[in-house]
């Protein structure tokens, strides 16, 4: 999704669901790290995190979406547009904003699962092993794959 995708999705969501124009800037900032979005007080600017757009499925980025508009349109009105603002609680509720930002999805587990065939000891590996030369650490004994992810 590009700066102008998002603008016009930003604009869309607006017009839709708070029946108000967004007449401001919505970009993709990097340096964003746990939080989904924020908006930014001096400009009014809203700015989102690439990482967990791109994690994230479409409501989850419909909800992300909605949240700093709530920040937004309440600043715009002059009312209370902070998180523990009543106004604030109302109008993510009504528009069924996200309240808090979902976590990133932790990174991959292990692709190849082997256990030794004398203890049954796992050996999770990133990469694929060699099993004629790689014996269990515990007993001696040869691994066995028995499961992988992907490919
Ligand atoms: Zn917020
Ligand atoms: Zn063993």
């Amino acid at each position: 999704m590009t700066n102008q995708d998002l603008q016009a999705l930003v604009a869309a969501v607006s017009t839709e669901w708070f029946h108000r124009p967004f007449t401001n800037r919505a970009s993709f900032n990097n340096r964003l790290r746990t939080t989904g979005g924020r908006m930014l007080l001096a400009t009014e600017n809203l700015e989102f995190n690439p990482k967990v757009f791109e994690a994230g499925d479409e409501a989850v980025r419909l909800g992300i979406i909605k949240h700093e508009l709530c920040h937004y349109h309440l600043h715009q009105l002059h009312r209370g547009f902070r998180h523990r603002d009543a106004d604030f609680r109302a109008l993510l509720q009504q528009v069924g904003g996200l309240r808090f930002t979902p976590q990133l999805t932790p990174p991959a587990p292990p692709r190849y699962l082997y256990v030794c065939t004398g203890c049954g000891t796992p050996y999770p590996r990133k990469r694929r092993i060699d099993l004629r030369r790689l014996r269990c650490g515990k007993c001696g004994q040869r691994l066995r794959l028995v499961a992988t992810n992907g490919k």
